[in-house]
């Protein structure tokens, strides 16, 4: 994403570098590697790279210009978020379940909604978009948590499940039907704004992942939370139709993140050919090698062009719901491919956990898997290609 930058944003893409250099890159390592045996150090190491990350502004990159935002178009803010991918796409998703929470505030919040999350943002805090239950990942209609109206209050009960930031959220977007009689798509369904700290809400048990081990994933507990009205996010019943605006716009960032995999895993496959000597020659002379490289490359920079563009109708507010369902499933497949391909290119030594690509590709599939399958974003891509039947 970087040739689209403004000057603005070239400066802090290298302040970002320098910090991924020389305060991320090897650490994101260390994390991976304890948290298998001390989730408490680990998270240590995650919360300093969090910290130096926070100190250099980008979590406050949502935050719209008239709210103390930096102002950065999209473009720019994707170009950061791709830069901290290629270092560890499990930090990046951190700020981008910040987004995602605060999309949903942005499409139905109230104004008071709205700046109170850009003030959490602003300090350095964290949101969670707590939509899957364990019964509803992909048919997110199927969802049991509820949300029963008492007097002026509500009272939240359910499980939310992979919530990315669960742990450390500030504030959570939760999802919860209010209504059983009608199908959620129809009006039982309703989004809330709550906060860190409300009783009966909290963080269950955290997730025990194959890749992005960097980024926090746990249950959500609701269990009588009571709310009051204020924290209904737009209408009751109107639920539904937030969280699929608010899974259209973050699937484009997803796209952003995956490219970060595919590219890093680029960069390490272009290293290690060139020094790698077989046959008396290195790896990088050989035309199958090469080939090889040229598909990784040609993957991702079509994703790449296909998430700038489905970017460039969200600033300029066209519509992009089909953009942004081809731009998450073409990055997400070039992740996932660029990365086993690497793999393959470094042979025996990608299978190590010596070389970082051995981790490009655990983190890699993830991107077919969250903010809407794949499998989905073809149903959607297909659907609409065909049209009316
Ligand atoms: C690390 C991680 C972080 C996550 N973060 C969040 C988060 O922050 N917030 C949140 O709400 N959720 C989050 N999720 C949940 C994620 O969005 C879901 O896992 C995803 O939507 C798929 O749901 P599922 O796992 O229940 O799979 P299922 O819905 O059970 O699907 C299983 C398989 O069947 C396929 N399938 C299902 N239905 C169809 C169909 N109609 N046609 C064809 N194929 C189909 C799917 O594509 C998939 O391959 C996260 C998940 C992970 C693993």
């Amino acid at each position: 994403m970087a040739y689209f930058i403004t000057d603005d944003c070239k400066d802090l893409i290298k302040d970002i570098r320098n910090f991924c250099d020389n305060e991320m890159k090897e650490q994101v390592y260390e994390a991976e590697k304890l948290g298998y045996s001390d989730e408490e150090a680990a998270d240590e190491i995650i919360m300093e790279i969090l910290g130096g990350i926070q100190e250099m502004g980008i979590g406050t990159l949502p935050i719209p210009e008239e709210s103390g935002g930096p102002g950065l178009c999209r473009i720019d803010r994707a170009a950061i978020i791709e830069e901290i991918s290629k270092y560890d796409s499990g930090i990046a998703m951190t700020f981008m379940a910040n987004e995602l929470a605060l999309d949903s505030v942005e499409i139905a919040g109230t104004p008071e909604q709205k700046e109170r999350c850009y003030e959490i943002l602003g300090e350095g805090g964290y949101g969670a978009f707590c939509l899957t239950e364990p019964n509803a990942g992909c048919d997110v209609s199927n969802a049991s948590t509820t949300a029963v109206k008492d007097g002026d209050d509500y009272i939240l009960n359910g499980s939310k499940c992979f919530i990315t930031n669960g742990t450390i959220a500030d504030f959570y977007v939760v999802y919860a039907i209010t209504d059983k009689s009608v199908p959620a798509a129809k009006g039982g369904y309703t989004a809330f704004l709550i906060e860190k700290g409300t009783k009966g809400l909290s963080a269950g048990s955290i997730e025990n992942k194959m890749g992005i081990r960097n980024s926090h994933t746990s249950d959500v507990v609701l269990e009588d939370c009571r709310v009051p009205a204020s924290c209904i996010l737009g209408e009751v019943g109107k639920g539904f139709q937030v969280a699929m605006g608010t899974l259209d716009i973050a699937r484009v960032w997803c796209g952003i993140a995956a490219l970060g995999v595919a590219q890093r895993a680029i960069d390490e496959s272009v290293e290690y050919v060139k020094q790698r000597v077989q046959f008396g020659k290195p790896l990088a002379k050989n035309e199958v090698i090469q080939f090889k490289i040229a598909d990784m490359q040609m993957k991702t920079e079509a994703a790449r062009q296909m998430c700038a563009y489905a970017l460039t109708l969200i600033d300029r507010g066209e519509n992009f719901s089909l953009a942004a369902a081809e731009a998450k499933c073409l990055a997400g497949d070039a992740a996932m491919a660029v990365a086993t391909e690497a793999v393959q290119i470094h042979g025996g030594y990608g299978y190590s956990r010596e070389y970082p690509v051995e981790k490009l590709m655990r983190d890699a599939k993830i991107f077919q898997i969250f903010e809407g399958t794949n499998e989905i974003q073809r149903l959607v891509v297909g659907r609409a290609t065909i049209g009316k039947i």
